[in-house]
C-alpha cells in the first residue's frame, strides 16, 4: 500500500539534499530547521506539502514571499547566533525565519510593514509556543528603538544601503546580515561592528529579495 507522505520525511529530505549537501554545517541551525514545520507558514500549506518542502521561495500573499530554505539557513549560519543573543528581524513575512530565530536566540523582535502578515505570523508563532518572539507592525528600516541594542540583526528585504538606524542599534561586536541592492538583484552583506566601533562590511553571495520599503528603503 502506498504510504501517505508526511511533512517530517519531506523536511528531512529537504535538509539532506538542499541544506547539508549544499554546505550548511551549523548544527544548531540544522536542528532548528528540523523542528519548525515550514508548511504551517504557507497559505494552504497543509494541502501542498510537497511544494512547502521544495527549496524555493513561495508566495505568502500581499505580494510577499517566504524565502528559499537554503537562503534562510545560510543567513542564520552567517549570523552566528548564540543562546544568549537578542535578535532583531526586519521583514517578518510569514514568521518562518522568526520562529527559527526563536529557537536559536534568547529574545527575538521582528517587525513587518503589512499588518495582516504580522498578525498571521504572530498567530503561528503563538501556536508553536515560541514565547520569546515578539512581532511588531511598522517600518523596520527605522529599527526598533524600544528594545535596542541588538546582538544580531537580520533583514529579509533588500535595502538601497545599510539603514543608519540599524547600524546604530547593533551592539558592539554585533553582526547584521542584510541584502543590499535594488530588490531582486542584490548582494547579501555581513556587517560586523567591532569593539572600537569600526564597521566591517563583507560581501557574501548574490541573492534576490523583495525591496525594503520605508524611510531608509525604497
Ligand atoms: N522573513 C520572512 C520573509 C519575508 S519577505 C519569512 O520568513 O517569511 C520580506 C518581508 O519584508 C515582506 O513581508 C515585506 O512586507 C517586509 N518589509 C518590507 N519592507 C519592510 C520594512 N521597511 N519594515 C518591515 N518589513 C518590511
Amino acid at each position: 500500500m502506498e504510504r501517505k507522505e508526511n511533512w517530517r520525511d519531506l523536511l528531512d529530505r529537504l535538509i539532506e539534499q538542499h541544506i547539508v549537501k549544499e554546505g550548511i554545517s551549523d548544527k544548531r541551525v540544522i536542528e532548528a530547521m528540523r523542528k519548525i514545520p515550514r508548511h504551517l507558514f504557507i497559505p494552504n500549506g497543509e494541502k501542498n506539502l510537497r511544494l512547502a518542502y521544495q527549496d524555493r521561495p513561495l508566495p505568502i500573499g500581499y505580494g510577499q514571499t517566504i524565502s528559499q530554505p537554503y537562503m534562510v539557513a545560510y543567513m542564520l549560519q552567517e549570523l552566528n547566533i548564540t543562546k544568549d543573543s537578542r535578535a532583531l528581524e526586519i521583514g517578518t513575512g510569514s514568521g518562518y525565519n522568526a520562529s527559527l530565530l526563536g529557537l536559536l536566540a534568547k529574545e527575538v523582535y521582528t517587525i513587518e510593514t503589512v499588518p495582516e502578515l504580522a498578525r498571521r505570523a504572530e498567530r503561528i508563532i503563538k501556536a508553536l509556543n515560541l514565547k520569546n518572539v515578539k512581532v511588531f507592525v511598522g517600518d523596520g528600516s527605522l529599527g526598533l528603538e524600544q528594545y535596542a541594542p541588538y546582538d544580531r540583526i537580520i533583514a529579509t528585504c533588500a535595502a538601497p544601503s545599510i539603514p543608519d538606524p540599524l547600524l546604530k542599534e547593533l551592539s558592539e561586536d554585533g553582526i547584521m546580515i542584510i541584502p543590499i541592492g535594488h530588490g531582486y538583484f542584490d548582494m547579501l552583506k555581513k556587517v560586523v561592528k567591532h569593539s572600537n566601533d569600526d564597521i566591517e562590511v563583507i560581501d557574501l553571495i548574490p541573492c534576490s529579495f523583495v525591496p525594503m520599503k520605508g524611510k531608509f528603503g525604497y
